[in-house]
């Protein structure tokens, strides 16, 4: 396989209203850069005229362009695997394919990387998000920053540059439902982070409900540590001293002051909390066996209808 400058990597999931405006604004931005590239685009089973376009956008530019067309929807960070996979540059940037992350940046992502950097994440400038998911992903941050030790100003940015030596260890890595950058990041040695322009989603809708970045959040702290399985056991540890000095407590209550009903309700908050904290207890674990369990299937995680790429590339 020829070895060259750079790959860029892009999913792309019914996004046939913004792409052409992709196109035009990728290309010349590639060009400028004066090196070796080519341009990765991971059809994730669009349901639009997605595929068409990129057919389309092959035969322009095949000397530079590689599709690979998904035989279903197996989710962006798949979609981005399964590029990482058929990339050939020294360095790979990721980029979203709704323009939210522009294209003309990515020469600087470049030349953090030639100060030495192996990992070079990007953090959105202003925020064009609207304000409840701004302060909602803060607060995620946050904690996940404490529980994974991931440091990432802004989980949600993908316009992210890599090295090689990252990639391969993601190509190795069998995990299913991760979250790219933060994988990355646990490969890195020196990472660093840039500030890029954000921009508003130039057309078509975002793919991702509320209900799905919390999906998302879980997936990335279970996936990436097991602090909460921990915090839940030596929960569990305080939990059971404090009921056992009740319990003696009571057991003296009861030889003193003889038997009593008082306080029934008092016992209903105690027991509801506790019932709570044990419901939420194994639905965590529930993740986590859960993640083991898709683990295991070892089941392949994309299934490939075709690749158009010129002969030579491959
Ligand atoms: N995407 C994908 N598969 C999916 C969902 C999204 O390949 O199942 C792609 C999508 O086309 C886009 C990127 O992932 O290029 C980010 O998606 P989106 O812009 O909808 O996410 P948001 O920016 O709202 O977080
Ligand atoms: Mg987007």
């Amino acid at each position: 396989m020829k070895v060259i400058a750079l790959s860029v990597v892009v999913p792309v999931y019914n996004e046939e209203q913004g792409l052409h405006a992709l196109f035009e604004r990728l290309y010349p931005a590639c060009d400028a850069l004066h090196v070796d590239y080519e341009i990765i685009f991971i059809n994730d089973g669009s349901t639009d005229r997605s595929a068409a376009l990129l057919r389309e956008q092959f035969n322009r530019r095949p000397e530079c362009t590689r599709v690979i067309l998904f035989n279903g929807n197996f989710g962006q960070h798949i979609a981005i695997m399964a590029g990482f996979e058929h990339s050939r540059g020294r360095r790979i940037v990721t980029l979203d394919a709704d323009l939210q992350n522009p294209p003309e940046e990515i020469g600087k992502l470049l030349a953090k990387m030639d100060e030495g950097y192996d990992y070079v994440g990007s953090v959105r400038k202003q925020r064009r998000d609207s304000r409840w998911r701004h302060y909602a992903s803060r607060a995620m941050n946050r904690l996940r920053e404490r529980i994974t030790h991931i440091r990432m100003t802004d989980q949600g940015c993908m316009l992210r540059a890599y090295d090689r030596t990252i990639i391969d260890a993601i190509n190795q890595s069998k995990e299913v439902n991760t979250f790219i950058p933060a994988l990355a990041y646990t490969y890195a040695s020196k990472p660093a982070e840039i500030e890029v322009e954000h921009e508003e989603r130039a057309a078509g809708v975002s793919k991702y409900s509320v209900y799905s970045l919390i999906r998302l959040n879980f997936d990335l702290v279970t996936g990436f540590s097991i602090v909460p399985l921990q915090t839940f056991s030596f929960f569990g540890i305080i939990i059971s001293l404090l009921a056992a000095l009740f319990v003696v407590f009571l057991v003296i209550r009861r030889i003193v002051v003889g038997p009593e009903v008082e306080g029934v309700f008092t016992l209903f908050a105690i027991t509801f909390l506790l019932m709570g904290i044990i419901l939420f207890g194994i639905g965590l674990l529930g993740e986590y066996i859960g993640r083991i369990y898709q683990q295991v299937r070892q089941r392949p995680r994309y299934l490939i209808q075709a690749i158009l790429e010129q002969q030579d590339q491959a």
